[in-house]
């Protein structure tokens, strides 16, 4: 969320980012409505003040037994509580639609976030290693994962509808393994390992920026009036909420869960295999800071590098890309998406997601620090995947398969399988 201060001075800058972000908010109409409420508030308070004055004049008159002089006063009153009962209506009926379009509002963007329409206007910042070169044909992921008995799509969709899976054997020790394996990575460079609700209350992914935009990609469990998270950003963010935390050193957090999306809009899409599915996990990082943009923007690095680390350590091909205003959520002010080669598509896919959202979700979220100052400021906070769990299999099983569907198991991830090196087909 911007103040409203911010908005009313940056009213052409948070237009612009609207436009670029591709989300229907009219600027003007926030800003009518709240000249409406501010407008009705002085109207109320006009007419409190010189009700409550009338109302004092009223008892002395009645006292000295002069009802003709107190009559009039009174009757005056009594108007006047009747218009003020209607303007009070009335501007409670402005402030609600203040709140509403204020948590429609987007964040800015950073400077060098690139404009553009959609994820094929995002530019590639760097790369790491080479996509293989088989002199074979290479088996895609559903194929290995057939060979070795390490997933079944169809019973998952007999089970559980479309884009659901059954994992199993080797395949689950994979999906443990390379998270296990970013949890360490994470605890070794100053997270707090984390496990977290996933069915939550509505305020957390209002208050995280998740909704209302973002409401029909959520599964909610009517019955409870709780929802599903995508991301255990919204109860890594939420677990401060209403606090005012130390940030002295950045608070580092690492969320390990399942995570479900609805994928609403997906249809037809990335059908195949393990891509896009319903349910999936991820152990995502979460960063508080001070409200200092140098410091978020080194975490915002910092967070990425572990990203990287990881990819590394499963020995896999990825690039980097600074992601544009059209492929940007609202809350996001700066993002850089890793995209991991997956050998079957010839192509890099989305694995990782790194996002600085300055104070736009504390702000939401009421989470704040002391300055040096002793003033109260909202903190910048920022997240991104460490890995995200089946999807990160594809390119793992398809870069480092042998011509005989045998998939070699990197260094980093053996202490994780019990220290096999490869998985051979049965
Ligand atoms: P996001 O939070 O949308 O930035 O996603 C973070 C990461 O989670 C993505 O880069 C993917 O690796 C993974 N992910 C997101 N949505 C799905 C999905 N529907 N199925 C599988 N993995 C997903």
């Amino acid at each position: 969320m911007l103040s409203m201060q911010f908005i009313r001075d940056n009213q052409e800058r948070v237009q612009q980012t609207a436009i670029h972000k591709n989300i229907p908010f009219q600027v003007e109409e926030l800003l009518a409505w709240d000249a409406k409420r501010k407008e009705l508030l002085r109207q109320t308070e006009a007419i409190r003040a010189r009700r409550n004055q009338l109302s004092k004049e009223v008892a002395p008159l009645m006292k000295q037994g002069n009802r003709g002089a107190a009559e009039p006063l009174m009757a005056q009153v009594k108007d006047m509580n009747e218009t003020l009962g209607a303007l009070e209506t009335e501007l409670q009926a402005a402030e609600g639609r203040v709140s509403e379009l204020l948590l429609l509002v987007p964040n800015i963007v950073s400077e060098d976030t690139p404009i553009g329409k959609d994820d094929g206007d995002n530019v590639e910042v760097r790369r790491f290693g080479e996509a293989p070169v088989f002199d074979f044909e290479p088996r895609d992921h559903v194929a290995l994962g057939e060979m070795h008995d390490l997933f079944d799509i169809p019973r998952g969709v007999k089970t559980a509808g479309t884009r659901n899976y059954y994992l199993k054997g080797a395949g689950l020790y994979l999906h443990l393994a390379v998270q296990r394996l970013a949890l360490d990575y994470l605890a070794a460079h100053g997270f707090t390992p984390m496990d977290v609700p996933v069915m939550v209350r509505p305020e957390a992914l209002t208050r995280t920026g998740f909704f209302p935009a973002g409401q029909d990609q959520t599964f909610g469990i009517a019955d409870e009036g709780k929802w599903l998270v995508g991301t255990s950003e919204v109860s890594l963010v939420s677990y401060y909420s209403d606090e005012i935390v130390d940030v002295g050193e950045p608070i580092r957090l690492a969320g390990m869960s399942a995570c479900y999306r609805r994928e609403i809009g997906s249809a037809g899409r990335d059908v195949r295999g393990l891509y896009r599915v319903h349910q999936f996990a991820k152990v995502e990082q979460v960063v508080l800071c001070q409200n200092d943009p140098s410091v978020s923007e080194a975490m915002l690095q910092e967070i990425t590098g572990h990203a990287e680390a990881i990819l590394r350590m499963l020995e896999l091909p990825y690039r980097v890309m600074a992601v544009c205003t059209g492929d940007m959520s609202q809350k996001t002010y700066k993002q850089y998406d890793i995209e991991t080669w997956m050998p079957s598509r010839g192509a890099y896919g989305e694995t990782h997601s790194s996002s600085n959202l300055l104070d736009f979700q504390a702000r939401r979220s009421n989470i704040r620090y002391r300055d040096a100052d002793g003033n109260l400021q909202y903190c910048h906070t920022l997240n991104n995947t460490a890995v995200a769990s089946p999807r990160i299999l594809i390119p793992l099983l398809e870069n480092h398969q042998r011509p005989d569907g045998s998939i070699d198991i990197p260094q980093a991830l053996r202490p994780y399988m019990g220290g096999i090196d490869r998985l051979t087909p049965p």
